[in-house]
């Protein structure tokens, strides 16, 4: 069996806050083949960008192991390392801010080009230029080329942080929060693009948000993760997950997303939360971190015991004591 591109095993990451430790990332593990995508969605400070970041090799694990192509990255030898970093390249949130404004697009382009030597000549690294443009579909590429940053919309800026990730040929895309300080009305053409590069160039696509009804249009071929203070709480494949969400946090945010058909609007459960304060990470609750808010809260097993992530063989991956109780028979055992 090939091993996955990408694996974070039982990864942790602790900041200190008010002479405090908290842990924003807590014992997540999973993997990524090539060419698939999860995307992790959940609240603000769940560890979403957190985890994308230590991916990104931006932030070390305080814990736990990363493999990317079958090598843990804490061993790499430091031509290795540069590879690593090369290979897994991070798309930022706000594209106003992650372009240099005194640049224009061909020197926001040119420059990693030329710095990691991927160009022998000037021609050959306008030619690269332009057809990066082109595959971000900033079209017609002359168009674009010599304007600077405020020149362009938020898309289009976006689209040149997309270009500018691809300049190094990397295999893993991380895209933080990558449409939303876009127009409602162009995130769907930007996802397009992230889908069709997917396609295209063979990327693994680790797609980071907090709106559960776009990670459902961009990962319907792949897996949703849903995180919650820290901890992954639903790893499952897309459609699965809508579906059938097993997790009380997942059925109360699907709950949420609002339908365009009102049949299906009526059809829904609503789920009330037992409370809407989010706990913070400096008190965390025992047990089930979502035990104060769950709307199935079973007592004292859910305030006493952190449930773990237990997977099943329909592919889905729970941390649920209730959902761990009813399906004991599907268990996959470790
Ligand atoms: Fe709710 Fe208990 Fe399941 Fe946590 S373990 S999600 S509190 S039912």
């Amino acid at each position: 069996m090939t091993s996955p591109l990408l694996e974070l095993n039982h990864v942790s990451r602790t900041f200190m806050v008010k002479k405090q430790q908290i842990k924003a990332v807590d014992d997540v593990s999973f993997s990524l083949g090539t060419g698939e995508v999860l995307c992790l969605v959940g609240e603000s400070g769940c560890g979403k960008t957190t985890t994308g970041k230590i991916i990104a090799g931006l932030l070390s694990p305080s814990s736990g192991k990363i493999f990317f192509k079958g090598n843990d990255i804490s061993t790499l030898s430091k031509d290795q390392h540069n590879a690593y970093r090369l290979g897994v390249q991070m798309i930022h949130q706000d594209p106003y801010a992650s372009l240099n404004p005194t640049q224009t697009i061909f020197e926001i382009l040119a420059t990693p080009l030329r710095y990691h030597k991927l160009v022998k000549t000037d021609k050959e690294c306008r030619d690269r230029v332009l057809s990066l443009l082109e595959l971000v579909d900033l079209t017609p590429p002359d168009d674009f080329v010599e304007k600077y940053p405020h020149q362009l919309s938020g898309g289009q800026r976006q689209r040149v942080s997309i270009a500018r990730s691809l300049t190094v040929n990397p295999s893993f895309l991380v895209a933080d929060e990558a449409v939303s300080m876009v127009d409602v009305s162009i995130r769907i053409s930007l996802l397009r693009t992230l889908s069709h590069l997917k396609d295209e160039l063979g990327l693994s696509v680790l797609f980071i948000t907090h709106d559960l009804a776009l990670a459902k249009y961009f990962a319907w071929d792949g897996r949703i993760g849903v995180m919650y203070l820290g901890r992954m709480v639903e790893l499952s494949p897309a459609p699965f997950l809508v579906d059938h969400p097993q997790h009380p946090y997942t059925q109360v945010l699907l709950s949420a997303i609002p339908e365009a058909d009102p049949d299906i609007t009526r059809k829904k459960q609503s789920l009330q939360l037992r409370s809407m304060d989010v706990p913070s990470l400096l008190r965390l609750p025992s047990g089930c971190s979502f035990h104060p808010r769950c709307p199935r809260f079973a007592g004292q097993l859910c305030q006493e015991q952190i449930p773990s992530l237990t997977s099943f063989y329909d592919g889905s991956a729970v941390a649920c004591h209730l959902v761990m109780d009813d399906r004991k028979k599907d268990v996959i055992k470790a």
